[in-house]
């Protein structure tokens, strides 16, 4: 069987405990060394077969994932983050109903939640934004024309660009082009949760500048919109203290009307 599992944004101690225990039990790992923590290698058992899929193709990791099937072993597929964000797995899943091999995907901590807990925010502030955009610019994957930067920019809402720092000149042109204004914050963190961890907040119109300046290039999230200043929102009504809930009678509690 294969298990594709979340290893989490980098700190060894943030996949979940189901994860920990399939690497621990794991016959063979393959794992995405440009971007997991290879600390989490060190749960494997002794003897445990192990890859790095960066130095593979989809039909060598196919064929490895094969021959661990053949020998009757239990692969775990680890991929950066949550396995469904930017994980190319749909692709490997195919090829495994294709041949028949059972699999299961074990979800992870994305890394826009590492972000969020590096930078201390809240991504959804009530008053300011109550979504959360995640997307990227294009690379060598397209972005659906209705999903352009500036398209997604239309909403005002909290934008999360993952794959996006190396070319933060052009994102920065892209939203001020778009109508974002310049003084919109911005939150940069390169590897949350890592021990080379690097975070900071500046303006749309000092993103490129800041990122150039901190020599990120990779493996970092781009946060645009006013909630990342964590400021000006209204308080939740959820706790409120005249707000009855299902589970909490609030000073505004009328049994006549329960
Ligand atoms: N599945 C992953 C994303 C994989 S795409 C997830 O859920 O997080 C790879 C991109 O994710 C990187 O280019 C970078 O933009 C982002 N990323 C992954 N790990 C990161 C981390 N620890 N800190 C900041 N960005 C990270």
């Amino acid at each position: 069987m294969v298990h594709f599992v979340g290893a989490g944004p980098g700190a060894p101690d943030l996949i979940t405990l189901r994860g920990k225990e399939l690497l621990e039990q794991a016959d063979v790992i393959i794992y995405a060394g440009s971007l997991v923590n290879p600390k989490l290698l060190d749960y494997a058992q002794d003897g445990c077969e192990i890859h790095d899929s960066k130095d593979l193709n989809l039909d060598e990791v196919i064929e490895t994932i094969k021959k661990a099937e053949s020998e009757g072993k239990d692969t775990v597929r680890l991929h950066t983050g949550d396995p469904s964000i930017y994980g190319a797995i749909r692709e490997q899943m195919d090829i495994l109903d294709e041949n028949e091999i059972k699999y299961e995907i074990v979800p992870g901590v994305s890394s826009f939640c590492g972000a969020a807990a590096a930078l201390g925010l809240e991504y959804t502030l009530p008053g300011i934004s109550q979504s959360v955009i995640i997307t990227r610019m294009e690379g060598r994957t397209p972005v659906p024309e209705k999903e352009s930067v500036e398209a997604l920019a239309s909403h005002g809402a909290t934008m999360v660009f993952f794959l996006s720092s190396g070319d933060t000149k052009r994102l920065q042109e892209r939203l001020l082009n778009a109508g974002v204004a310049g003084d919109t914050p911005c939150g940069v963190v390169y590897k949350a949760t890592w021990e080379e961890e690097k975070k900071f907040v500046c303006t749309l119109y000092t993103l490129d500048e800041n990122v150039k300046a901190n020599g990120i290039h990779k493996t970092a999230l781009i946060i645009v919109g006013d909630a990342v200043a964590q400021s000006g929102y209204e308080k939740s009504r959820l706790y409120a203290p005249d707000f009855t809930t299902e589970y909490r009678k609030g000073t505004d509690f009328d049994a006549e009307k329960a």
